[in-house]
């Protein structure tokens, strides 16, 4: 028998010990063990979750509800659809200027269940080298070969293209928008260009970016006008909407074939009524937040430019800020230092991260103050001048 004991210390030694904290979030803090911390850890890249007016807005329109709020009791396709999902299935599609949409539990759900009901044998999926874990999880269910490209590489990418086009019914590309650990982004024109060249299948996963980017919010997407030229657009509600669930924006009858046999689709609960309002008040408010998006992007650039100039490695372009460390050791005391001055930044490890990457991930949100960045680079210079 596996012993468990061992290598749970083994995980500890080398710095890989994965454990649950107690947290309890209230405005763009959290707090642990009675101290308070500005959370930089949170994927609420709007600040929703921090605006308790926006709360009790909704809770206050939802006062004199009569259908029961909390659970479903049942799947979509047994008596769990309710009204709720078909509405907010209608405004994803209207906003998105698409023909359907598709809610499913978690963006989890959503790419180990898509991918597998949508290809066979025969076909072939070519995901970027960095794409999150749970598409990964998706790939691992699929009955068709999958292979990866380097990250951003276009050209590696377009190489594997020709040399298998011959030998596969279909080729599917799989990537993020926004990436999840460098916070750098996809090129979606240039993607689109490719898989129209050669006649190929497009998946864009915009958890990071749906409600964060683009004008309306609608994700990367709209901010590079491709929302009508990816065949299969992801994204998830638990991070900028502050809520849970996923979307797919797809055809028609893409849609009507995974209600058929999308399997994390079929055999769950669906998802509490409650959820489902939230997602859809939410989403409603996201044409107003332009000013958000506007000070996230400004936050983002003025993090990234600061660091740099105090000699700090740091990657990407977005709202999401990684401070790379290199050894998990260094990402560790790079996050104690941080937590000691008030800041809640979690060390990301291998194997979340490449070997030798281990590093702290900073996300933004609006709340943020520009003396807050100020304090947090101060913070990062400290920690690689005593390393
Ligand atoms: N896709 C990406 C790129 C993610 O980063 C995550 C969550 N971290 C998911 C999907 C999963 O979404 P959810 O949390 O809704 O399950």
């Amino acid at each position: 028998m596996t012993d468990y004991n061992n290598i749970l210390s083994q995980l500890e030694q080398s710095g890989n010990l994965r454990q649950l904290r107690n947290t309890r979030s209230e405005g763009k803090y959290i707090y642990h063990e009675g101290k308070r911390y500005l959370n930089l850890s949170s994927n609420d890249y709007l600040g929703v979750a921090c605006d308790g007016e926006l709360q009790r807005e909704f809770l206050a329109a939802l006062a004199d509800a009569t259908e029961f709020l909390f659970g479903s009791t049942s799947s979509r396709l047994l008596t769990g659809n309710a009204p709720s999902y078909t509405e907010l299935e209608q405004k994803l599609a209207n906003l998105f200027g698409r023909e359907a949409a598709l809610v499913f539990n978690s963006g989890y759900h959503a790419n180990i269940g898509v991918l597998p009901a949508l290809t066979a044998k025969g076909d072939l999926i070519l995901a970027d080298k960095l794409v999150h874990a749970s598409i990964i999880d998706g790939l691992r269910l699929c009955e068709a070969k999958w292979e990866r490209y380097r990250h951003n590489d276009l050209e590696h990418l377009e190489r594997l293209i020709i040399k298998n086009r011959d030998d596969y019914n279909r080729i599917i590309i799989v990537t993020e928008s926004v990436f999840s650990m460098d916070g750098d982004i996809a090129d979606l024109s240039a993607l689109c260009d490719l898989k129209e060249k050669y006649g190929a299948t497009l998946y864009v996963d915009e958890a990071h970016s749906f409600g964060a980017v683009g004008q309306h919010g609608l994700g990367l997407c709209e901010e590079t006008n491709t929302t009508q030229r990816i065949d299969l657009i992801v994204g998830t509600f638990g991070k900028a909407i502050a809520s849970q669930g996923a979307y797919l924006i797809a055809n028609r009858e893409v849609v009507s074939y995974l209600i058929n046999t999308m399997r994390p689709l079929i055999f769950t609960t669906a998802l509490p009524p409650v959820n489902l309002h939230w997602t859809s008040f939410v989403i409603d408010a996201l044409a107003e937040m332009e000013n958000d998006r506007v000070k996230l992007v400004a936050l983002g650039n003025l993090l990234r430019s600061e660091l740099e100039r105090v000699g700090v490695e740091t990657r990407g372009c977005s709202h999401i800020v990684p401070v790379v460390a290199g050894e998990n050791q260094e990402a560790i005391r790079l996050a104690e230092l941080m937590q000691q001055n008030g800041f809640w930044a979690l060390p990301i490890r291998y194997p979340t991260v490449p070997k030798g990457e281990a590093r702290i991930r900073i996300s933004l949100n609006p709340q943020i103050t520009e003396d807050e960045v100020a304090e947090i680079v101060k913070v990062a210079e400290q920690w690689k001048q005593n390393g």
